[in-house]
């Protein structure tokens, strides 16, 4: 099989859930500081480690196949790469933010103003989407700083919890983009390489759902059981064993994330009792 070049952060906010992703979806590989790549042993990729803002250039140069970065870096870029998969970490918004002390009315109030940040592309599309002319000021770093020292009259940037904001005297007044990490992939990959990266990325998802499920057990009276199945129906069916005590049931289940405490209150309302509830470490469907 030959080997599929893979692209990380090699240091900043992707590089740790990067790297973990990777070792979660088997992958056994050293990564020592200063390392520029290293190759996974028992799987047939290698990892680069390069700037994330690199990285879309380096996947449109064929230098490497794929690449995990921000889907802010990957809209701003405008390189010849396909998005194959949202990796649900590195949340964040492209925000733009005015001073705290001035009076926002909409986004006509940008007109004729100049913004400040490190992503020129889409300020320009977000601008042109509302018919609305400002100047850009393009710059790399601390851009929420250019308010404060007259460079800027607004800035657009990366916004997670809005403390830096906060700090800076600025207040967010409008959401650019929502951003998380994503695979990005070469449009054309040989037949071989894209065949790696199938296996990849099912092992990603294969990671992905068990984050976002749980293995559930519970009690419960026999008369409950399919209520309780209509609940928490599970990938096929759940288990459903006896127990010791007459006219009760263990049940066996697989319960989503994102509205587990809604249906933990509805199964307790059915009868369920001894409720467990343990991480799962891979989930394949
Ligand atoms: P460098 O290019 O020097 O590596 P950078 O500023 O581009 O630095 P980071 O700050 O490490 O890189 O951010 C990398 C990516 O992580 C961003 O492009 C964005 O997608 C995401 N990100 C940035 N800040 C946050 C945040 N506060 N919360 C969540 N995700 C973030
Ligand atoms: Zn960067």
């Amino acid at each position: 099989m030959s080997t599929l070049r893979i692209a990380i952060q090699k240091s900043g906010r992707l590089q740790e859930d990067s790297l973990k992703l990777l070792k979660e979806s088997g992958l056994s590989f050293s990564n020592g500081r200063d390392q520029l790549k290293t190759q996974a042993r028992n799987f047939p990729v290698e990892i680069l480690f390069l700037r994330d803002d690199d990285i879309p250039q380096y996947i449109e140069d064929n230098v490497a196949d794929a690449g995990i970065v921000g889907e802010n870096v990957f809209i701003e870029k405008q390189k010849k790469n396909d998005l194959v998969k949202r990796l649900d970490f590195a949340k964040c918004r492209l925000s733009i933010a005015i001073p705290r002390s001035e009076n926002y009315t909409g986004v006509g109030y940008l007109e004729g103003k100049n913004i400040a940040t490190s992503y020129p592309v889409i300020v320009r599309n977000f601008l042109a989407k509302h018919g609305v002319k400002a100047g850009i000021h393009e710059i790399s770093g601390s851009v929420e700083i250019a308010p404060g020292i007259g460079l800027a009259d607004a800035i657009c940037d990366i916004v997670s919890t809005g403390s830096t904001l906060m700090s800076n005297g600025l207040k967010e007044v409008e959401t650019v983009i929502q951003s998380e990490a994503v695979l990005l992939a070469a449009p054309r990959l040989a037949a071989e390489k894209k065949k790696v990266l199938d296996k990849l990325i099912f092992r990603f998802e294969a990671v992905q759902s068990a984050k976002n499920n749980k293995y559930i057990l519970l009690n419960c009276p026999n008369e409950a059981i399919q209520k309780i199945t209509d609940v928490i129906p599970g990938m096929k069916s759940p288990t459903i064993m006896p127990l010791g005590r007459p006219g009760w049931s263990s049940l066996h289940s697989v319960v989503n994330e994102n509205d587990f405490w809604e249906k933990i209150d509805l199964l307790k309302s059915f009868g369920a009792e001894g409720i467990l509830v343990i991480p799962i470490e891979k989930m394949i469907a």
